[in-house]
């Protein structure tokens, strides 16, 4: 625990210039959406809404500009971008290290129908690059790169992404959550050859195929119903035999035309050498296994929270997810948590930017009461 003493406000390293880089690159990484509130839309309307315009994607410039911060915020999807904008107008010049899916989970959405002020709804990337430049606009630096390793033991903290050191007086954590896989072999391998954690990213490539999706939740059945729009059979595939999807999307998906459910099965094996061409199911309840033909396999059973870079600081709970000690504190004074990584119940983009708003006012009343450590440090020596 760090020991600090009350020396007055913390001097601040002063706000850089809004940086006016062009936002979010698009992600290509397989991670999906769910665990945000997202609404396709009707499905089967026939017409795939476009996805935004993908911004133009800047290299990490872990090299570029300072690397010492009063407020390091690791993670850029709802939580960590609210809490730079509410950092940087705190004239806290914060930094974010972007993570390895700059914008977050929204970046490989479609309609994003739920987040308020946008009552004709908006793509989940454009929504993620308005909030980036926001958070630029008032001098945030956003550094598309992922902290992969941390040392929480003394102020400055500290925090190591693509080879840079970066210091920081205070710390957010906002790494969100990422798709999990069913962990067979043939998922592995077939990974970007039909298998694929995210229909809106690659949904598209199904026109007129069938397609299976797995799991029981609003993610799978919001895939499914997507996935309508292109495929020429959705199958959903679940291994029991009530969903825990919401009543509204359920029904919607059992009222599909497109849409056949297979209950009480799990997936076997991913069919195919060199590209997907079915999946073997087993019934629960037999032991039967059969072939189901399929050219598209998408996975949506859930997410983990991404918490490799803490494990040895932050405390976990029995699902995974950081600890919060209260509000947004984590055990380590001076570090603190938002949005999805400790979230399990919520897991929205709204509920998420509150996160990140409560965070920043955390860490900016904590450093307005707690001055660095090397000024503690020569008071008392
Ligand atoms: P959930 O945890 O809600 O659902 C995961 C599903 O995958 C469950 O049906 C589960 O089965 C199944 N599953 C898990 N592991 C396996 C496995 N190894 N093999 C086969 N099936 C498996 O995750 P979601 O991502 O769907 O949703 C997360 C949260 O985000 C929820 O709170 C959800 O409501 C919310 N959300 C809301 C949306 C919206 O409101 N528009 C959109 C998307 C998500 P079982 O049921 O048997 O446990």
């Amino acid at each position: 625990m760090v020991v600090v003493l009350a020396l007055g406000p913390v001097p601040r390293v002063p706000a850089a210039h809004p940086n006016t880089r062009p936002a979010l690159p698009m992600s290509d990484t397989t991670s999906p959406f769910g665990g945000l509130t997202i609404d396709f839309g009707a499905a089967g309307d026939g017409v795939a809404a476009p996805l935004a315009a993908a911004p133009v994607a800047t290299p990490a410039d872990a090299g570029h500009g300072p690397h010492e911060t009063n407020v390091l915020i690791l993670g850029s999807g709802p939580a960590g971008l609210t809490a730079a904008i509410y950092a940087a107008r705190a004239n806290l010049a914060p930094i974010v290290l972007a993570g390895f899916q700059p914008g977050g989970q929204l970046t490989i959405t479609s309609e994003v129908e739920n987040y308020p002020g946008f009552p004709e709804g908006i793509q989940g990337p454009e929504l993620m690059a308005r909030f980036r430049q926001q958070a630029e606009r008032f001098g945030a630096r956003v550094v598309d790169a992922e902290a992969d390793r941390v040392d929480f033991s003394s102020r400055p903290f500290r925090a190591w992404a693509a080879g840079a050191e970066y210091q920081a007086q205070a710390v957010i954590v906002a790494t969100g959550a990422s798709a999990l896989w069913l962990g067979l072999d043939s998922e592995e391998r077939l990974r970007g050859r039909g298998v694929s954690a995210c229909a809106t990213c690659d949904g598209f490539f199904f026109r007129d195929k069938a397609v299976a999706v797995v799991g029981g939740g609003d993610t799978a059945l919001e895939e499914a119903l997507y996935l309508t729009r292109f495929a020429s059979k959705v199958h959903l595939l679940h291994r029991r035999y009530e969903f825990r999807a919401s009543r509204i999307v359920q029904a919607r998906v059992e009222s599909h035309p497109g849409i056949e459910i297979h209950r009480g099965v799990t997936v076997e094996e991913v069919l195919g050498e060199e590209v997907v061409t079915g999946v073997r199911l087993r019934d629960v309840a037999t032991g039967a296994t059969r072939d189901l033909p399929v050219e598209g396999f998408f996975v949506a059973i859930g997410h983990r929270p991404n918490t490799a870079p803490f494990e040895s600081w932050l405390e976990k709970d029995e699902k995974g997810y950081l600890v919060v000690e209260h509000e947004t504190h984590s055990r380590i004074e001076g570090v603190f948590i938002a949005g999805d990584v400790h979230d399990h119940r919520y897991r929205q983009a709204v509920t998420a930017a509150g996160d990140g708003c409560r965070a920043a006012i955390d860490a900016e009343r904590w450093l307005e009461e707690h001055a660095p450590a090397e000024a503690a440090a020569a008071a008392t020596g």
